[in-house]
């Protein structure tokens, strides 16, 4: 796993420089032609450098989620003999995955991975409440003593699987012992988020102009 070979803090500082450089540039052309605004890289597990970045393509396919997108051309688009092992690789999302995403993760072979934003954050900061409604209307089954309240307490998937553990960025950030280095990356997190704040508007300007997409759900 990660821990054993890079700091939490060398993970952020990794990720929020290819999500500066190269997820954000990919998802400006993305929203601007009806895509939402999430996006992807496979690294590898050795020295976390990017063998695929992807953005959400509904404009094409409702199921060409960013993560979905970028399994896709990792697979297809990367020869096999230049492409490492899914185990040996790192993947990240910038949204928290989707159910469609997490089992495509899963059924991938990827063991570990990251998200910049949490599912709360998809439905009150991007408008986006997708993830949660599936989840919890598809998957989240009451058990016989279940009430509201233990329902509504129940994480929605688990983070920690024989499959794979899942974090946010900002669950690595409490890994970091030291002060001033856990205070500076989460001033980097915040700074690298703000980027998303005009991806959304221009997303959700072209919703509401009509932008043709192939997504049901938007
Ligand atoms: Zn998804």
């Amino acid at each position: 796993m990660a821990g054993d070979t890079h700091s939490p803090a060398t993970l952020i500082s990794t990720i929020l420089r290819i999500t500066e450089r190269k997820i954000v540039p990919l998802t400006q052309e993305g929203v601007k032609a009806g895509s939402k605004l999430f996006g992807a890289a496979i690294l590898t597990r050795s020295d976390l450098s990017p063998v695929t970045v992807a953005t959400n393509d509904e404009k094409v396919s409702p199921l060409l989620h960013g993560e979905i997108n970028c399994i896709q051309q990792f697979f297809i688009d990367t020869p096999a003999d230049s492409r490492p092992a899914t185990k040996d690789c790192i993947f990240f999302a910038t949204h928290e995955p989707c159910s469609l995403c997490l089992s495509g993760i899963t059924w991938a072979g990827f063991n570990e991975f990251y998200y910049l934003f949490t599912y709360e954050d998809s439905r009150d900061l991007f408008a986006i409440p997708y993830d949660i409604d599936i989840l919890e209307e598809v998957f989240r089954v009451p058990g016989p003593s279940d009430t509201p309240k233990t329902l509504r307490e129940r994480p929605l998937y688990n983070r920690k699987n024989k499959f794979f553990t899942a974090k946010s960025l900002a669950d690595l950030l409490e890994e970091i012992g030291d002060q001033v280095e856990r205070e500076r990356l989460a001033a980097e997190i915040v700074r690298v988020k703000k980027l998303y704040n005009g991806l959304s508007e221009t997303y959700q300007e072209g919703k509401k102009a009509g932008v043709e997409t192939a997504s049901a759900w938007k």
